[in-house]
């Protein structure tokens, strides 16, 4: 049997005073239906990366919504990773295809996969490309299955998307962050569209106060009286992590004073974050006021959230980027945030409202220095933000529109529900 994730206990209740009430009636009159459904999520890592993040929530509160529902995750070893970062850059625009030996291996994992999945449920989620073929090997299966692409399809590399075409078009939904990710081919499931969301309540999005933040960036090293920018992130080229350092070496020259801290853990399937990682370190050449950490530094959840709350702003210079729940975090925590104009990044921020847009190191260093000049003014911004982020992407909202999905899927009504965020493509 695949291995089962452990998720914990989360109770819909304790979300009442942060989500509207008539959101609260609408999941409970949306469950009912669902009642005893079973549900199994199939993702390749529990830890690291937005994937896992979601899951850890979404998971326990389908439960407490009186679905039976699971998460397993795939087994896999570095020649498989290897292949399916290579799938994941492929189909956020990287040139380099899949050869015969990379299709082969992708291929036989999925075969491994399936033959270790009970397919019983009456829900089968499949996260991201690493498990999308295992449907190759269920025919005739009972169950509906779903997809959901958490990365930045809008401009895939076509023959990769093309050798996985055949296995989406299987799948009995699909859904994405945005409608541009939608790929243009016959023959493909409905597909709908809606965002992620963060947890308002987990320990990385909790209310932690000015001084208790403080108190642990503190520990890290950090001069806590001088200015602080961060960018949490997998170490990545996709999250320009270099970009981020060309940035903050521009601030550097108007606000001397002035950290870097590059926060970022090690996904298990994520073979090349190591070799990015040391490039970083390489990059950062020394500098004392650059803190490169990660979970080998005992960074976990809560020290992530330490370093949001207690930065002057926080940074998300990605290049390419399905969602990222590193915009959504910050904004949340009322913290001024400068993030790449890409991917799902600018259905999060309106330029100038909500946080700053940029399309390069110097944009994105313009964007620190005048939120360093002036706090005030972008403290307003992060006001905005933090409610945009309250209506559109928090976890209740998320649950709902799974409820929504698998109510079509079963042919129950769901006229009355409020839908506005889920629209079939088909
Ligand atoms: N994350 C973390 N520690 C790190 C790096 C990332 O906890 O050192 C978390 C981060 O807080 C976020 C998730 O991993 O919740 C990353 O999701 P995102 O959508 O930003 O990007 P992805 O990694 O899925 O591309």
């Amino acid at each position: 049997m695949l291995q089962l994730v452990n998720v914990g206990h989360k109770a819909l209740a304790d979300y009442a005073t942060i989500a509207t009430r008539g959101l609260m009636e609408e999941i409970r009159r949306l469950a009912a239906p669902l009642e005893g459904r079973r549900v199994v999520h199939l993702s390749a890592t529990a830890f690291g990366g937005g994937v896992a993040e979601i899951n850890y929530t979404l998971i326990p509160l389908m439960q407490d919504a009186g679905l039976e529902t699971e998460w397993r995750i795939i087994r896999g070893a570095e020649e498989f990773y290897n292949v399916t970062k290579a799938i994941h850059n492929a189909l956020q625009g990287n040139p380099q295809g899949l050869d015969d030996e990379q299709r082969e291996i992708y291929k036989r994992y999925q075969a491994l996969n399936a033959q270790e999945l009970e397919d019983d449920c009456d829900f089968v989620v499949v996260h991201d490309p690493q498990p999308l073929g295992m449907i190759d090997h269920f025919p005739d299966s009972r169950a509906q299955w779903v997809w959901r692409g958490h990365i930045d399809f809008s401009a895939p590399n076509q023959s990769v998307l093309d050798y996985l075409l055949p296995s989406i078009r299987r799948y009995d939904a699909a859904i994405f962050h945005m409608r541009e990710y939608v790929p243009r081919a016959e023959g493909l499931p409905p597909a709908y569209i809606w965002p992620p969301a963060i947890d308002p309540l987990a320990p990385k999005n909790m209310a932690l106060s000015a001084e208790d933040a403080a108190y642990i960036v503190d520990q890290f090293g950090i001069h806590v009286e001088r200015p602080l920018l961060t960018q949490v992130s997998r170490f990545d080229p996709w999250k320009d992590p270099l970009g981020v350092i060309d940035s903050y070496r521009l601030v550097k020259q108007r606000f001397p004073d002035v950290q870097l801290a590059l926060v970022g853990s090690m996904a298990h399937d994520d073979p090349e974050g190591w070799e990015y990682y040391n490039q970083t370190v390489a990059y950062a050449d020394g500098d004392p006021d650059i803190y490169i950490l990660s979970n080998l530094n005992n960074i976990g959840s809560v020290e992530v959230n330490a370093f949001q709350v207690h930065s002057a702003a926080v940074l998300q210079k990605s290049i390419r980027e399905g969602f990222g729940l590193t915009v959504t975090a910050p904004l949340w925590k009322t913290r001024p945030t400068v993030a790449g104009r890409v991917g799902g990044i600018v259905t999060q921020i309106q330029d100038g409202a909500t946080g700053w847009l940029v399309d390069s190191p110097e944009e994105c260093a313009e964007a620190c220095i005048e939120i360093l000049r002036d706090p005030r003014e972008a403290r307003q911004r992060a006001l905005r933000g933090k409610e945009y982020v309250r209506r559109h992407f928090l976890t209740p909202r998320l649950l709902r529109d799974w409820l929504v999905l698998f109510n079509r899927l079963l042919g129950n009504d769901t006229s009355g529900a409020e839908v506005a965020v889920v629209s079939a493509v088909s």
